[in-house]
Order: structure tokens, then C-alpha cells, then sequence
């Protein structure tokens, strides 16, 4: 198949020379396109025709053989078991960069450029709530809109919770790609789901409740799906900044 997305993890480990070794150790059976170091450095591992081993038991949007449709990028931090540190800004410049050259040789559109964690959100939590995709946004790379406020109060939804809120919530997570099954009941899976969208989008708090914040956000980006951040719209940004 021709890649039509791009999958971020981050490796997970304290030293990316030993992440490095494993994804190039035949026996660990896990592999990937491209592995992004601290300080910038980008190695390729798997040429983009070939299929790499990195997304695992995956679902988005009716797929579930991820490897076969997705170009995978490492990126290089030791993750929520040790620390999780920032993403250095020359770690995401290139991470940016990579995935600037990769939608330009292949069709990815903007909402397929995602987290392991959103194909995988009972598995994974990778890249996780600190990777900035607003900065990647900014640069035309992925799908973003700004978050809507959280205002403490108001009705949630959370586990055990059932009813017509929970199915309509579960429609618009599965509508955006998510594989959850709209049942009515807030059950593990969508308590996992919601925290995997709001790891990527609503990032402020992932506490796998759904607010008013969560729902608006979901929405409005189920409303500007496809849209790619022009030149021009990038134009106007910054002339405003610079007025
Ligand atoms: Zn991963």
C-alpha cells in the first residue's frame, strides 16, 4: 500500500543508542521509517516504499493493518516511565522538517498525520500531551485547532456513565477516526479513547473525562477536517503579530 500517514511515537528509553540498537536488532521485531535524535540528527532506517514495524494492534478510521499504510517516525525521549522530558525545539524543528519532505512525496492529508497514541489508546501514550503539534501545525504539518477553554464545573462525562450524551460523544470520537463503539456506555475503552484525544488536542488536562472543553474541541475540529493551513493564512497570522 502507499503510505497515506505518518505515526509519531517517542522511543521511550533513558539513552536513543539503545533505542537505536533495538530498532535495528532483527529479534525485537519493532521497526521504523525514521528515528529523530535530541539534538536534531534525523537516521533513516526503512526506505518510505517499504513497511516498518512500529504501530502494533492499531485501529483509525476502518484500518487496522497500520504498518502497511503509515510512515513511522521515533522520536527520541525517554517518556512518562522516566521523566518525560520537553521536546528540545531542534528535536521538533526536524520532526517538522521530516514531515514536511514526507507529505510532499506521498498524499497524507492533514488528519492522518497522528500520535500512536491515538491509534492505539488503550496500548500507548506516545508521543504524549507535551509533543507540541501547534508548533507543527503552524509550519502546515497535521491537524490542529485551539483547544477550547476549560471552565471548572459543568457537566462531565465519566466511567460508568450511560445514555444518548455518551453515544453522540462516542459517534464524534469514531467520526474523527477513533476506534470506539458507540454504545452508550462510558466504558474503559472510551475513558482510554478520550484521554488519547486529549493527549493530541486538548492537552491542558488528559484526565479522561469528557467537559464542555473536550466536546467543543472535538467539534470544532470535526468541522475544519481537511483544511490545510495556507500560506496565506500564515501570512496574515504574522503580519498581525508584527502590527
Ligand atoms: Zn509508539
Amino acid at each position: 500500500m502507499r503510505p497515506d500517514m505518518v505515526l509519531l511515537h517517542y522511543t521511550g528509553m533513558v539513552v536513543a543508542a539503545v533505542a537505536l540498537d533495538r530498532l535495528c536488532a532483527p529479534g525485537s521485531e519493532v521497526s521504523a521509517h525514521y528515528l529523530v535524535l535530541e539534538d536534531g540528527r534525523v537516521i533513516q532506517m526503512v526506505p518510505e516504499s517499504r513497511r516498518a514495524w512500529h504501530a502494533g494492534v492499531s485501529f483509525w478510521a476502518g484500518e487496522t493493518d497500520i504498518n502497511s499504510c503509515s510512515i513511522g517516525i521515533e522520536i527520541a525521549n525517554s517518556g512518562h516511565d522516566f521523566g518525560y522530558p520537553d521536546f528540545p525545539k531542534r528535536q521538533i524543528a526536524a520532526v517538522t522538517a521530516l514531515c514536511r519532505g514526507i507529505q510532499t512525496r506521498n498524499t497524507i492529508r492533514p488528519e492522518r498525520v497522528l500520535a500512536h497514541s491515538d491509534v492505539a489508546p488503550s496500548r500507548k501514550q506516545d508521543p504524549g500531551e507535551k509533543f507540541p503539534w501547534r508548533t507543527l501545525w503552524d509550519s502546515g504539518v497535521g491537524h490542529w485547532v485551539p483547544a477550547a477553554p476549560i471552565a471548572e464545573g459543568g457537566k462531565m462525562l465519566t466511567l460508568g456513565d450511560r445514555g444518548d450524551a455518551v453515544s453522540s460523544l462516542q459517534d464524534l470520537l469514531s467520526q474523527y477516526g477513533y476506534g470506539i463503539t458507540i454504545s452508550g456506555n462510558y466504558d474503559s475503552v472510551t475513558h482510554d479513547v478520550v484521554k488519547a484525544f486529549q493527549r493530541h488536542f486538548r492537552p491542558q488536562r488528559v484526565d479522561g473525562m469528557v467537559d464542555e472543553s473536550t466536546r467543543a474541541t472535538l467539534q470544532d475540529l470535526l468541522a475544519h477536517r481537511g483544511r490545510v493551513r495556507t500560506m496565506a493564512a500564515r501570512a496574515r497570522d504574522f503580519a498581525r503579530l508584527a502590527s
